[in-house]
C-alpha cells in the first residue's frame, strides 16, 4: 500500500479562504479581529515566524499589530505591553513568540496574558479548561493535527493512537485532546517519551501515529502497522550539501519507506507546520466573535 498524502499546506489554504470570507462578514458587522505579535530580540527563525504570522494575517483581514522588542528589553517592560494589549479593544489575541531571551521568565510572561486573549493557548485558565472538557483556546500545533485528521474523514473515535513526545507544547495537549468525550475525540491514546519500553512494541498497535520528537527516523517502516495514519509533527535540519542553505527539513518519520505501510502520511514540510498557524487565526477570529458578543 502507498499512502495517500495528507496536504498540510492545501488544507491550509483551504481553511484561510474560509475565514477570509468569515473575517469579511465580520467586518460587515464592524468587528475586525485583531493579533498584537511581540518579538523580543532579532533570533533570525523568530523573526522568519513572526513575519509569517503577519502575513497570514494580512492574507485573511486580521489587523496585526507588530511590536518587535530589542533583546534588552526587562520583564517588567515586557509585562507593561502586555498589560496595554489586554486592555486595547482592537486586539482580540496576543501571540508573544517564544523563546524569550534568557533573562524573562517564560510562564510569568504567559500568566500575564489575559486568557481571553491568550489565543496561543498556553496559559493555565486555558490548559485546565482543555483538560475538563470546557470550551478554551486551543494550542494551535495539537488542534492543527486534529483538524487534519478530521479535514482527512480519519475516524478519530475508538482509535488507538499512539503519540510519541510528551512536551507541554505538543504530545500532552494532544493526548488531551484526543481522550476527550466528545466529537472528533473519544481516542484511546497512548504517550510515549524517553523513559518508555519498547516503543516500537506501542507504535506497532497504534491505528495513528504522531510523532512529535525532534528526531530523524523515529518511526521506521518496520514499527508501523499496515494501513496506520502517521502524522509527522517534527522538523529536523539534516546537511544537503545539494540545498543553497546547506540543509534540508525532514521530520521524526522515515518518510519513504513509511508512506510504503501507512494509508495516510503527513510529509514534512507540508503537513503540520501550515496548520500551525492557520489555527493562529482561528482562535484570533474565535476571540473577535467571543469578545463582540459579550
Ligand atoms: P520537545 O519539547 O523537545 O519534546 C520532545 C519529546 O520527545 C519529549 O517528550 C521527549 O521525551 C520525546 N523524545 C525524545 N527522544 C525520544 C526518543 N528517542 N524516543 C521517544 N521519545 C523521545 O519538543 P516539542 O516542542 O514537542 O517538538 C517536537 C518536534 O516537533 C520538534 O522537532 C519541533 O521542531 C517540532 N514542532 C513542529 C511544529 C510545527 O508546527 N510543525 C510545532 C511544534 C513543534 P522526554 O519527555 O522523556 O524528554
Amino acid at each position: 500500500m502507498t499512502a495517500q498524502i495528507i496536504d498540510g499546506k492545501k488544507t491550509a489554504q483551504e481553511m484561510k479562504a474560509e475565514f477570509r470570507d468569515e473575517v469579511a462578514k465580520l467586518k460587515e458587522k464592524d468587528i475586525v479581529p485583531g493579533l498584537a505579535v511581540i518579538l523580543v530580540g532579532e533570533d533570525p527563525a523568530s523573526q522568519s515566524y513572526v513575519t509569517s504570522k503577519e502575513r497570514d494575517c494580512a492574507e485573511v483581514g486580521i489587523y496585526s499589530d507588530d511590536n518587535r522588542l530589542l533583546a534588552e528589553t526587562t520583564q517588567e517592560e515586557l509585562i507593561a505591553l502586555i498589560e496595554e494589549k489586554n486592555n486595547d479593544p482592537k486586539i482580540n489575541g496576543i501571540l508573544v513568540q517564544l523563546p524569550l531571551p534568557k533573562h524573562i521568565n517564560e510562564s510569568e510572561v504567559i500568566f500575564a496574558i489575559n486568557p481571553e486573549k491568550d489565543v496561543d493557548g498556553f496559559h493555565p485558565i486555558n490548559v485546565g479548561k482543555m483538560m475538563i472538557g470546557e470550551k478554551a483556546f486551543l494550542p494551535c500545533t495539537p488542534h492543527g493535527v486534529v483538524h487534519l485528521l478530521t479535514r482527512s474523514n480519519v475516524t478519530i473515535e475508538g482509535a488507538n493512537v499512539v503519540i510519541i513526545g510528551r512536551s507541554n507544547l505538543v504530545g500532552k495537549p494532544l493526548a488531551n485532546m484526543l481522550i476527550q468525550k466528545n466529537k472528533n475525540a473519544n481516542a484511546t491514546v497512548t504517550v510515549c517519551h524517553t523513559r518508555t519500553k519498547d516503543l516500537a512494541s506501542h507504535v506497532k498497535r497504534a491505528d495513528i501515529i504522531v510523532a512529535a520528537v525532534g528526531r530523524v527516523n523515529t518511526v521506521t517502516a518496520d514499527m508501523v502497522k499496515d494501513g496506520a495514519v502517521v502524522i509527522d509533527v517534527g522538523v529536523n535540519r539534516v546537511e544537503d550539501a545539494t540545498k543553497k542553505r546547506g540543509y534540508r527539513l525532514v521530520g521524526d518519520v522515515d518518510y519513504e519507506a513509511v508512506k510504503e505501510k501507512a494509508s495516510l502520511i503527513t510529509p514534512v514540510p507540508g503537513g503540520v507546520g501550515p496548520m500551525t498557524r492557520t489555527m493562529l487565526l482561528y482562535n484570533t477570529i474565535e476571540s473577535a466573535k467571543a469578545a463582540a458578543a459579550k
